[in-house]
């Protein structure tokens, strides 16, 4: 879009990265779409195009039989194979990594399974360095790394990755995104984000939420946490902590200890303990495989797993009601495990919903499951890494690790 002050280069900068979004999200697009969704003329998408196949970031083909007469519009599409991120998503119980090609393609993935407890930075950023030196390895020699992004289950200083406080794994003031930057030594900045933030960036731009301009994602793992998106964008905060939903009050008074060290939280009635416990299944399975059993047993006519879920689903639904009387969404997304939990839950939630939220908030609320699963995280740590590349498509792609065409400019992770 041409905005008045903005000199020719500045929108043609815009407008390169503008048009690699829309491949990068929407798939392959001919000539003509793009310029239907651009609002450009096709010399201005071809000269654009080309631009951007010269640097080896998209390709042109002549689309397969379209069946209609005349000169078809060649398909741009993106170059997944040659351009990609590596994506990390640190959780509680396990480390993935992953490299990611430019439209969002899976094309290498590792993933380490580990006890819940006694995690330090140094084994953390160890592991990961490790599956991405494996993962760069295993690229084509001409492929180029844009960028690195790290989910991470706790609150994360933007500028730095710092983990802040991150309770379930015991961190308090980590140079997480530092160190990891170091170690894998690819002269690249590691981007680190909130997991839930980044959840609902992902389910945003690729999952249940395309589309919708307000939403709010629930992520569930060991603890509860959130994301928050308003007209477009991430509600982070003031200094990017912004959405901890886990931690809202919704029982002050008789409310189970929270890890945060206060009583009531959303987190400390609905996380995975509060359902396990409420079932009295507290000596059987934990973790994710214990609320799989007790949503399963629930499903079966177990009564008490029954009475739990209506319990749990009856606190979720006042923290959903609160949220959509705050901010008045298009959409209530519920991800990692409160997948399951709405699943078992949803008469509940619906009926508090119902009760406590004004009429009008919830004319055209909906409720809905993640469309990306476990992987929602993983997805959005990709999304942050290849935000550099879509933001100024040609200057990211000069600084990657790896230059298409010269063989690696860089050593491999150390
Ligand atoms: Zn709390």
């Amino acid at each position: 879009m041409l905005k008045a002050g903005r000199s020719q280069e500045e929108i043609r900068q815009h407008n390169l990265g503008a048009l690699l979004r829309h491949v990068h999200l929407g798939g392959p697009l001919s000539r003509t779409e793009l310029a239907d969704r651009m609002g450009l003329n096709r010399s201005t998408i071809m000269g654009l195009t080309g631009e951007l196949t010269a640097a080896g970031l998209v390709r042109e083909e002549l689309p397969k039989d379209t069946g209609r007469a005349g000169r078809p519009s060649l398909v741009v599409r993106p170059e997944s194979d040659r351009v990609y991120v590596i994506a990390f998503d640190v959780r509680v119980d396990r480390l993935v990594a992953a490299r990611v090609g430019l439209g969002g393609t899976v094309l290498d993935r590792r993933e380490a399974i580990r006890p819940r407890a006694g995690a330090d930075l140094d084994d953390v950023v160890g592991t990961l360095a490790g599956f991405a030196r494996q993962m760069y390895r295993e690229a084509r020699p001409d492929a180029v790394c844009v960028g690195v992004g790290a989910a991470y289950c706790g609150m994360i200083r933007p500028g730095d990755g710092m983990v802040r406080f991150g309770p379930n794994m015991g961190w308090v003031d980590q140079a997480f995104g530092t160190e990891l930057g170091l170690r894998l030594g690819l002269g690249l900045p590691v981007s680190v984000g909130n997991e839930a933030h980044l959840g609902a960036l992902a389910e945003h731009e690729r999952g249940v939420g395309v589309g919708f301009q307000n939403l709010v994602y629930l992520h569930g793992d060991v603890g509860v946490g959130g994301g928050i998106i308003v007209g477009g964008k991430l509600l982070d905060g003031d200094g990017g902590y912004g959405c901890e939903l886990g931690h809202m009050m919704v029982n002050p008074y008789n409310g189970r200890p929270c890890g945060c060290g206060s009583h009531g939280c959303l987190e400390a009635e609905v996380g995975e303990q509060a359902l396990i416990d409420a079932a009295g299944r507290s000596s059987e399975l934990t973790g994710r495989d214990g609320v799989r059993a007790v949503v399963d047993a629930a499903g079966r006519g177990d009564v008490a797993a029954v009475e739990a879920l209506r319990r749990i689903g009856d606190w979720l639904g006042i923290g959903v009601a609160n949220l959509i009387n705050l901010f008045n969404p298009g959409l209530v997304i519920f991800g990692g495990m409160l997948r399951e939990v709405y699943q078992g839950s949803a008469a509940q939630v619906h009926s508090r919903v119902e009760a406590n939220v004004l009429v009008i908030s919830r004319e055209r609320v909906r409720l809905r499951t993640s469309a990306l699963g476990d992987d929602a995280t993983l997805t959005g740590a990709a999304e942050l890494a290849f935000s550099e590349v879509l933001a100024n498509p040609l200057e990211a792609l000069a600084h990657g690790a790896g230059r298409i065409g010269a063989g690696r400019a860089h050593p491999a992770p150390r």
